[in-house]
């Protein structure tokens, strides 16, 4: 059955490509002299080389149109699915401890062994790492009670002293979850899509809650999720809390979209941890740039000076800082990036967001140029466009 469907796609995409026409130059470059292998969703696979023109081309000679290039895009495996329950968590890249490493002081003496094996537990299964503060400026002083629930905790580094508080109620699950914060996790309940996945009743949730479950976006908070929501998280609130209540109404706050419930978690879930490593052992973008011959001239006289140099630039993936391993990205990543422009009226810069989708090996970004025309040396017309990476959450540059 697998053969079948591999020969049907084949024959799509030869068919189709034997007219010869809407060949994809421009519209996806590529570093030259590169192969992809596509791995399809029914079972085939596709290998494309990329020629010095950008063009997709397969068996030596065939080049791919654009359709057919979106056809290999959407039908890979992994393309724009997230399949697997993951993480929410603050998109500001400034609230990450740099290094993964967070300094600390416990002036909490009743939770001190809590504190202690909580800090173990996110040390033997996340790249984070505690170490006792002497004089860092930014750390965590765990002391002090919190006004509502067991814990409370900043959301990322806020730099300076943030506190963690606990309550006589606290346990090293409730250390565990408050660290999350601090961290950088957010309650899997605020994540923008969970309206997907589980019902919340406001009218059982009173005012002091209210915000708990809240989407980040509707709090104005900076956020981003990957995969589906994890009903296993340690961030995600148990279905009922009690103090969340509204009077005597003893019904759940959230439940599944099926009506069922759950309780709470003790431990890291695999999609905290999956949240964690995508915070602090991100992947690596690498800012490919193409010269495109065609869109580019370069005309001189004794007087006149016309030019225009254009490059195809594009976003490649890595698991490395190196960029020797290429990888397809398992979850969305944001990428932001500043395109500079310039003129003979001035010049300036903006920052742009990209979301680089679940499969994706590369991205494209835009066209870099500069043009210009001038006389005597003097510029009649001067234009240009660059772009940059800058920092953000998931990846490193
Ligand atoms: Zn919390």
């Amino acid at each position: 059955m697998k053969k079948i469907y591999y020969i049907f796609a084949l024959l799509i995409i030869f068919t189709s490509a034997c007219k010869k026409e809407g060949s994809i130059k421009g519209e996806q470059p590529q570093a030259p002299g590169k192969t992809i292998t596509y791995h399809l969703k029914n079972g085939g696979q596709v290998t494309v080389a990329i020629n010095n023109k950008g063009e997709y081309v397969v068996g030596g000679d065939v080049i791919l149109s654009k359709d057919q290039i979106a056809y290999l895009e959407y039908n890979k495996i992994g393309n724009g699915k997230e399949t697997t329950p993951r993480s929410t968590f603050t998109a500001e890249y400034q609230k990450l401890w740099p290094g993964g490493i967070i300094y600390y002081v416990i002036n909490d003496a009743t939770h001190s062994s809590d504190i202690l094996s909580a800090i173990n537990a996110w040390e033997s299964s996340t790249p984070i790492r505690f170490v006792q503060r002497t004089n860092q400026a930014n750390y965590i002083n765990f002391a002090g009670l919190p006004e509502n629930g067991a814990g409370d905790s900043k959301l990322g580094m806020i730099g300076g002293e943030q506190a963690i508080r606990l309550a006589a109620s606290a346990d090293e699950s409730t250390v565990i979850h408050e660290i999350g914060h601090a961290v950088g996790l957010m309650h899997e309940q605020t994540r923008a899509d969970r309206d997907q996945y589980i019902n919340i009743d406001f009218s059982n949730i009173n005012a002091d809650w209210t915000d708990q479950y809240k989407t980040y976006d509707v709090l104005g908070r900076s956020g981003f999720q990957i995969g589906t929501f994890d009903f296993n998280s340690i961030m995600l609130y148990r279905s009922n809390v009690a103090e969340a209540r509204v009077g005597s109404n003893t019904s759940p706050q959230m439940t599944r979209k099926d009506g069922t419930t759950w309780g709470d978690s003790d431990h890291l879930s695999q999609g905290d941890i999956d949240g964690v490593n995508y915070l602090y052992r991100p992947i690596y973008v690498k800012l490919v740039s193409v010269y495109n011959e065609d869109g580019s001239y370069y005309n001189s006289s004794i007087t006149n000076e016309d030019a225009r140099f254009e490059y195809f630039i594009s976003l490649e993936f890595f698991s490395d800082a190196n960029f020797n391993t290429p990888i397809d990205l398992v979850n969305p990543v944001r990428i932001r990036y500043i395109n500079s422009f310039g003129s003979l009226q001035g010049s300036g810069a903006d920052i742009g967001e990209l979301t680089a989708p679940v499969g994706s090996h590369s991205v494209y970004l835009g066209t870099a140029l500069t043009e210009y025309s001038s006389e005597y040396g003097n510029y009649r017309y001067y234009s240009s466009s660059s772009f940059a990476l800058t920092s953000g959450i998931g990846y490193r540059y």
